[in-house]
């Protein structure tokens, strides 16, 4: 089976390496640059897009990254994944890079205080079986997207899951609900890709 690696630099790693597993994959942290160039897929996790891009330069792998991205390598980003995975922060903090590959722009905090976090059923595209429950927390949400991107799941007309090819982002974090769906979709596009 295909090793799928989840990137260790900051955010919820474990959640995410957990329900990989659960979800029937090989999962393994991925840190250094050797590391990164072992695996078939990457899940980039939930945390805190700034911190998580200036490791990702601190740590030389934010050019890995762009490059194995565009070399088509699929990838999946919750929340602050998915601020990673866009080409286009509306208000990027200074210094903050992304990955990008996903032709979209992401606004971030998009909520608003009165909702930091919320939770939600959300019918997502690609994921049989019934509604995802949505888990928000200082989520951003998709601004726009370009004509490639499908848009799997909204909330009040915001897309807050999308796919681009191999590349799949959500605002929220299914890592932490237990329901491994949107991870065994993550694994099949892997599989797929492979
Ligand atoms: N608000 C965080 C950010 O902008 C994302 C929060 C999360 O990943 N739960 O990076």
């Amino acid at each position: 089976t295909a090793v799928i690696g989840v990137l260790a630099l900051q955010g919820d790693v474990r959640e995410h390496l957990a329900a990989l597993a659960a979800a029937g994959a090989r999962a393994v942290p991925v840190r250094r640059p050797a590391e990164l160039a072992e695996v078939s897929g990457l899940v980039v996790p939930g945390g805190e897009s700034t911190t998580m891009s200036k490791l990702a330069v601190a740590f030389g792998l934010l050019e890995p990254l762009r490059a194995r991205v565009r070399a088509g390598m699929p990838a999946y980003g919750s929340c602050a994944g998915m601020i990673m995975l866009a080409d286009k922060i509306l208000d990027p903090r200074s210094g903050q890079e992304t990955v990008g590959g996903i032709d979209m722009i992401v606004r971030r905090n998009a909520f608003g205080r009165q909702n930091e976090s919320f939770e939600v059923p959300l019918d997502m595209a690609g994921v049989p079986g019934g509604p995802v429950h949505g888990v928000f927390i200082r989520a951003p949400w998709v601004e726009s997207t370009g004509a490639g991107v499908e848009r799997l799941a909204e909330v009040d007309g915001h897309a807050v899951a999308v796919r681009q090819g191999p590349l799949l982002a959500t605002s929220f974090h299914p890592e932490l609900t237990g329901d491994h769906r949107v991870h065994a979709l993550f694994a099949d596009m892997v599989r797929r890709a492979g």
